[in-house]
């Protein structure tokens, strides 16, 4: 009896693979070709501010805001301005 429990379960495994491969194939072709990603929303995500300590450009997307003022990390706005 357990040698047929144990039957039944490659079987089902077999078929669950051979369904997952089908399916991939099948997705693979309906597939449209996948699209750059874009930035959500205005195009400000694409503009630059500088940090104030170091002076490095980043996105603004990227940049740590703290006292009006814009920095590459919280590391540098704690630091302030360099001197
Ligand atoms: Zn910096």
């Amino acid at each position: 009896m357990a040698k047929l429990l144990i039957w039944i379960v490659i079987i089902l495994g077999v078929m669950l693979v051979a369904r997952m491969v089908t399916h991939r194939n099948a997705r693979e072709r309906s597939a449209p070709p996948p699209r750059p990603e874009r930035d959500a929303g205005s195009g400000t995500a694409h503009s630059m501010v500088r940090c104030e300590h170091c002076q490095i450009y980043l996105p603004r997307a990227e940049a740590f805001m703290s006292q009006g003022k814009t920095w590459c990390s919280a590391e540098h706005a704690r630091l302030g301005l360099k001197k």
